[in-house]
């Protein structure tokens, strides 16, 4: 099976194939397709399934395919990660596909500089990559226009509750606006975690593999 039948964008596809990769993961084949279908959902997967790609590639599809023409970019998917190490690894495995896009891409971070990050979210950027506490300060100093955001995912959603991330997260969880599409990805899926998608996510279509 080849990326093209999971029904992505030829753009998309000629950028994977430009990048090197071959064929879709397992994670990459059920989730691809629950998300272009616009639907909430939460997957078990493991650093290393190729998770990002399977829930950043449907939401690249879905923002503005003509960013190149638009005089300012809105944040349209937002990725909360627990920490930095896995922030940036998000960063890395996006930026090809963001890019050549014509998307902006801003990564936040404790211990990044605030005053940097704050005039990236000015210039206008598409995709956020954050860790929840400082995520919350930019949101909460209106930096971020939650409302523009059309795609959540809560990556690594087991360890958010390790380290006591889980507040940050019901914050934001209460200020998206309903209709926008939300993942949750954990590499276990504890029943501190099914409780949170199923108080902030309805519908939830459940992949376990
Ligand atoms: P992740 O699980 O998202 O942390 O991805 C781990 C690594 O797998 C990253 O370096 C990706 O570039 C790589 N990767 C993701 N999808 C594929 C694929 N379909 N084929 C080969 N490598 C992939």
């Amino acid at each position: 099976m080849f990326f093209a039948s999971l029904k992505l964008s030829p753009a998309l596809t000629d950028l994977l194939e430009k990048e090197g990769y071959v064929r879709p993961t397992p994670i990459q084949k059920r989730l691809i397709p629950v998300l272009l279908d616009g639907q909430n959902a939460i997957a078990s997967a493991q650093t290393g399934s190729g998770k990002t790609l399977a829930y950043l590639l449907p939401a690249l599809q879905q923002i503005n395919p003509e960013a190149e023409k638009v005089t300012h970019h809105y944040p349209r998917l937002f990725i909360l990660s627990p920490t930095k190490e896995l922030a940036q690894q998000i960063y890395e495995v996006s930026r090809p596909f963001v890019n050549a896009l014509n998307l902006n891409v801003v990564l936040l971070q404790g211990g990044g500089r605030r005053t940097v990050e704050t005039e990236r979210l000015k210039k206008g950027v598409d995709v956020i990559i954050a860790t929840p506490q400082r995520a919350l300060e930019h949101i909460e100093a209106q930096h971020i226009d939650i409302k523009a955001i059309r795609h959540l995912v809560v990556d690594e959603a087991d360890m958010m509750f390790d380290m006591g991330f889980v507040g940050y997260l019901e914050k934001i969880f209460t200020m998206m606006t309903e209709r926008s599409q939300k993942i949750i990805v954990s590499a276990t899926i504890t029943p501190r975690v099914i409780k949170l998608a199923k108080t902030y996510i309805k519908p939830l279509k459940r992949i376990e593999l």
